[in-house]
């Protein structure tokens, strides 16, 4: 029931940002940010700052204090490392739970706005619609049909009905609703009496911000690898210190020289990298108005082969005009620049369509209609300002159609005015079949031509008591409304794209089947592709459903139950599905898809809370562009994963090579954090930033469950390096054998290390690329990377103290372009190695290929 509209304006913008400010925020407080304390103790137990500590202490014991005091500030690195992430990652999450919190629609200085839910104040006039998180406790001065989940403050799971009453506290629970809770149906408009935490959710301190933290397959594929490397690596480096040890004699640089191999090969950085690309990507994502809720599923996305996506407002522009009014064998098209004389005969169809609407419309359907009883009912005695809503009937999953029951002053009785879907409405007007035949015609012919096609009717009832369901009226039809709602600009370019890029579109709508059809045709979608409707989809069995998906594309006068059911097909086919929702129903869908989409601006609470992804602007382009950067994400990660393979070889042999043959060690814990701590990380930021190859869209996506460590990536890294590594032993071995001097032949393995680094980088850029053409496209962080290396090299090199720390004497000149050319020439083998296989790449084996 309702009651009039209290016509208050709500509180004035000035008064508001005062109370925010002596009030405080409508927020809880977060978790306190991290001590220090919890920050060392994680540091503490890296395997890194370990590694270090034992080293430093082996360093003493051998009277070396200088090469313990150097560990001992690497150490630093390391906490400035782990800090920054932390930061870093936090700052990010608190940014995204901020956006996806919830929003409140408020009447401020007499104009409705969308504000963040945190700046909602005391005594500020909230509007309430089905899918709402409750913002704060709110005191109802208006409701109709209003129900609300409170099971997370009460525990019980059916939602409560809640009506505007009494304003005194007493009877309050009644016409109050709780922070919190969940709008499931109806709308209401009241007051906040309490926020923060004064609020009821305040009070039992729960949070609402939880963002999922489920991880991907491609994390536990990571964890698994660096769980097995980690081992395999420290067996490496006890062998190698036993044989140290036993060739030697000298237990503690035995000792040294197996924590160096650990230092070397323990892969830590793996699970950076990875954290550290999704955590950019998502950021980057924000910045295109796409929110990763669920930062994992920035990665699956690149692996996406269907996209379900909602017609209105999602492949359409959600913005409705009227164009075409039809009653009984007469038609009137609405034009542009309004209308000189409005015919007589579509006064009452008009009128009654007004009437069916909500005053304050949200629905841009509604909003339409309103907007052209005004233009065309103007002068008219039809529109109705001084009539009052008794009750309205909603819209349900069963029945397609709404009525509205108005009382007017000077009559006894009440007028209901109904709209819906055609079928819904002829139902309610019983007609015979000859009718029902005729019109049906007519909707085609409208819809044929993309409009959203409702009818309308009005019944007069003369009781007090109104009956429970619509049908008991006995309505008249009155005619049929076109409603134009174009497809988005951008639209048909993103559909090609997916297409080239072997990702399905899936259109599903409640609309009726024509409109769906031509809409199609007008985005691009494959229309020609079969269309099923929801009352079909409902009679088919799974496997049925699963037959018929091969060519159906278009799915209309759905409900969202059937949307789950879709969503379970798929998968069971083996597809990546995205799926896009907004309603309340659409929840348990977006929670079953691989990745659930909802829509930022229209989307409810609800469907943003069990979404993965967020679209800010609602529009399909966004969706596109987030599955472009999931590609670029995996394909990115997959170079970095090569360099890092690639790097590790000569680290590993040049540790393991001088133990065998005798030669004094090359690489010392100086060399190897050198590398791990300044030079690797700077690299992942290289790749993270790497522009997407220029074909990305144009190949399958990449099945689920491709790996990333797989044989082609191992092979090219393995390969890479292990070029590298006969290279840096031909020039270590050269030039010791030039200037008999260890320390020289040292500099200069460490120095073609260390430019061949970068050659290695510049090459893995682009896999598809030619070393000179396509990898000339900038990449700000591979020059500041570059430059970074050599600089930091060169001062090693150059300042005596350091090349000491170092074990490093500075080689001649001449032995230095020496070491450039070797670099080169590395470069040129990395190139090789890159062009033979973008060879064999170009045809996969057939196995390899997706069937489809
Ligand atoms: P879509 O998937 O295109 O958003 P909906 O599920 O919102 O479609 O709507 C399905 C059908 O329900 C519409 O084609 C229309 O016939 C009817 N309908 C939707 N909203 C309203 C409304 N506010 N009043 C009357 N009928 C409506
Ligand atoms: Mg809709």
């Amino acid at each position: 029931m309702s009651t009039p509209p209290g016509q208050a304006p709500g509180l004035a913008e000035e008064e508001a940002g005062r109370r925010l400010r002596e009030e405080g925020p409508n927020e809880l407080p977060a978790s306190r940010p991290r001590s220090l304390l919890s920050l060392l103790r994680q540091v503490v137990f890296e395997p890194m700052f370990l590694l270090l500590v034992v080293c430093g202490g082996i360093y003493m014991m051998l009277g070396d204090r200088r090469e313990a005091l150097m560990l001992l500030a690497f150490v630093f690195v390391v906490m400035g490392i782990t800090f920054v992430q932390e930061r870093r990652t936090e700052r990010s999450l608190d940014a995204l739970r901020d956006l996806s919190s919830p929003r409140a629609l408020v009447l401020r200085s007499g104009r409705a706005r969308r504000i963040p839910g945190r700046e909602l104040v005391r005594g500020d006039i909230v509007l309430l619609a089905e899918g709402d998180r409750v913002p704060a406790d709110i005191r109802l001065c208006e409701s109709s049909n209003l129900m609300v989940d409170e099971s997370m403050l009460t525990g019980e799971s059916a939602p409560v009905a809640k009506h505007a009453g009494a304003p005194e506290p007493a009877a309050a629970t009644d016409s109050e609703v709780f922070s919190g809770t969940l709008v499931t149906q109806g709308t209401g408009r009241g007051e906040v009496v309490a926020t923060g935490e004064l609020s009821a959710l305040g009070k039992i301190g729960k949070s609402l911000a939880a963002l999922g933290s489920e991880s991907t397959p491609i994390q536990a594929e990571t964890r698994r690898i660096v769980k097995f490397v980690a081992l395999a690596g420290m067996a490496l480096a006890a062998l190698l210190a036993l044989a140290y040890g036993l060739l030697r004699g000298d237990w503690l640089r035995a000792l040294l020289a197996g924590l160096t191999l650990a230092m070397a090969v323990i892969p830590e950085e793996l699970p950076v990298v990875l954290t550290l690309f999704l955590g950019l990507g998502a950021w980057r994502l924000s910045r295109e108005n796409v929110l990763a809720r669920n930062i994992p599923a920035v990665e699956l996305l690149g692996a996406t082969t269907v996209l379900c996506v909602d017609k209105t407002g999602t492949l359409t522009t959600n913005h409705m005009v009227v164009r075409k009014l039809w009653c009984e064998d007469a038609e009137y098209s609405v034009a542009d620049a309004g209308n000189a004389l409005f015919p007589e005969t579509f006064h009452g169809l008009l009128e009654y369509a007004v009437l069916a609407s909500h005053r304050r419309a949200f629905d841009p359907m509604e909003t339409a209609i309103t907007e052209a009883g005004q233009a065309l009912l103007a002068d008219t005695e039809h529109l109705h300002r001084d009539w009052t809503l008794v009750d309205d009937y909603p819209l349900s999953r069963q029945m397609l159609a709404m009525s509205r029951v108005w009382q007017s002053p000077d009559m006894s009785e009440r007028m209901i005015a109904a709209k819906g879907a055609p079928e819904a409405i002829a139902d309610l007007c019983h007609l015979d079949a000859a009718h029902n035949g005729r019109i049906a015609e007519q909707v085609a012919r409208m819809a044929a031509g993309g409009l959203r096609v409702i009818g309308v009717a009005r019944a007069v009832f003369e009781s007090h008591e109104l009956p429970e369901s619509q049908h008991d009226f006995d309505f008249r039809f009155l005619g049929l409304v076109g409603l134009e709602d174009p497809v988005r600009a951008d639209v048909p370019a993103a559909i090609a794209e997916c297409r080239a890029a072997g990702i399905r579109v899936v259109m599903i709508t409640g609309d009726h089947p024509a409109t769906a059809q031509s809409i199609a045709r007008q985005a691009g979608l494959s229309a020609n592709g079969g269309l099923m409707t929801g009352p079909e989809l409902a009679l088919l069995d799974d496997e049925a459903l699963e037959t018929r998906l091969e060519q159906t594309d278009i799915f209309c006068r759905v409900r969202p139950e059937h949307k789950l059911r879709l969503v379970r097909a798929f998968r069971a086919r083996g597809e990546v599905v995205a799926m896009t929702g907004d309603g309340v129903n659409d929840a348990p869908a977006l929670k079953a898809a691989h990745i659930g989409v909802a829509m930022g601006a229209r989307g409810t609470d609800v469907a943003r809370e069990a979404a993965s992804l967020v679209l800010l602007k609602d529009d399909f382009s966004s969706l596109v562009t987030a599955v472009r950067y999931g590609r670029r994400i995996f394909a990115n990660l997959r170079k970095a994963i090569v360099f890092v393979v690639a790097v590790h070889v000569p680290i590993v042999g040049l540790s393991i090579l001088p133990v065998i043959f005798g030669w004094p060690l090359v690489l010392m814990p100086a060399h190897i954090l050198f590398l791990q701590l300044i030079i690797d990380p700077s690299c992942s930021l290289v790749f993270e930033a790497e522009e997407q190859e220029q074909d990305a869209m144009r190949g399958k996506p990449r099945r689920p469950d491709d790996r990333l460590f797989d044989r082609a990536v191992l092979a090219r890294g393995l390969l890479q390096g292990s070029g590298l590594l006969v290279l840096l032993c031909a020039v270590y071995a050269w030039s010791r054998h030039e200037t008999l001097s260890d320390e020289i032949a040292r500099a200069m393995s460490f120095t073609v290390l260390v430019l061949s680094n970068i050659g290695l980088i510049y090459v893995n850029r682009s896999w598809d690329a030619s070393l000179w053409q396509a990898r000339r496209r900038a990449n700000r962080y591979f020059n500041w990377m570059a430059l970074l290396a050599a600089g930091l090299l060169a001062i090693v090199l150059a300042t005596p103290e350091i090349a000491r720390l170092f074990s490093f004497a500075l080689p001649p000149v001449g032995m230095l372009s020496v070491a450039i050319g070797s670099a080169l020439l590395g470069t040129l083998w990395f190139d090789a190695v890159t062009s033979q296989m973008r060879r064999r790449a170009a045809d996969p084996p057939a196995v390899h290929r997706r069937k489809r």
